[in-house]
C-alpha cells in the first residue's frame, strides 16, 4: 500500500468544490486519492468498493480534467505496467482555497441573515456590548454594564459591508473555477 493516514489536502464534500461535473464514481476516486502518496488503480477499487474498471474510468476522467496524474512502471515481474496515481497540486489548491472561500461566503451570508433579521441596540460606549432586541427588553432598554439608555443601533453599514464582502468572495470563486 502507498496510501497513508496522513489528512487528505482536499477534504470531503466534493460536490461542494467542483460542483456537479462528475458523478459519484468519479467523487469517490478523489476521494482517495492523495497529493503526495500514490495509489495504484487496484489500491483505489478496494477503498471505493468499486470494480477496477471503473476506477480506471473515474482516474482517465480526472486525468483529462487536470485534477490527477500517474507514473507508470513496468512490473519487472509480470511485464504488465503499474500506474502509479495521485493529485496535482495545482489543481488541489485550486480547489482548497475554492473550498474555503465557499465555506466563508456560507459564514458570512448566515451573518447577513442574522443582522437583517435582528434590530440591536447599544448604549454608545466602545466597551459595553451591542444587544439584541430581545436582550434589549430584558434589560429594559438600559445598557447591563453603564446603565445609560439604549438607542436603536443602524447596521446598515454592517448589511453593506457583509454584502460586498459575499460579491468579493463570489468573483474570486467564479475567477478559481474557471482556473480549474
Ligand atoms: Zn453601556
Amino acid at each position: 500500500m502507498t496510501s497513508s493516514a496522513t489528512e487528505h489536502p482536499v477534504s470531503v464534500p466534493y460536490q461542494t468544490i467542483i460542483g456537479d461535473e462528475f458523478e459519484n464514481d468519479v467523487l469517490k476516486v478523489i476521494g482517495q486519492l492523495s497529493l503526495d502518496c500514490e495509489s495504484t488503480d487496484q489500491e483505489l477499487a478496494e477503498k471505493t468498493n468499486l470494480t477496477v474498471n471503473s476506477v480506471r474510468k473515474a482516474l482517465y476522467k480526472l486525468y483529462d480534467s487536470r485534477i490527477a496524474t500517474y507514473r507508470r512502471c513496468r512490473d519487472t515481474r509480470t511485464g504488465h505496467f503499474i500506474h502509479y496515481w495521485k493529485l496535482l497540486p495545482i489543481r488541489s489548491n485550486i480547489l482548497a482555497f475554492r473550498k474555503k472561500a465557499l465555506l466563508t461566503i456560507e459564514k458570512i451570508k448566515q451573518r447577513l441573515e442574522y443582522e437583517r433579521n435582528n434590530a440591536f441596540y447599544h448604549c454608545g460606549k466602545k466597551e459595553c456590548p451591542i444587544l439584541t432586541f430581545e436582550e434589549a427588553i430584558d434589560y429594559r432598554f438600559k445598557c447591563p454594564v453603564c446603565s445609560q439608555s439604549l438607542q436603536a443601533v443602524d447596521n446598515e453599514k454592517t448589511i453593506k459591508f457583509l454584502r460586498k464582502k459575499i460579491l468579493e468572495l463570489e468573483a474570486e470563486v467564479e475567477d478559481l473555477s474557471q482556473k480549474i
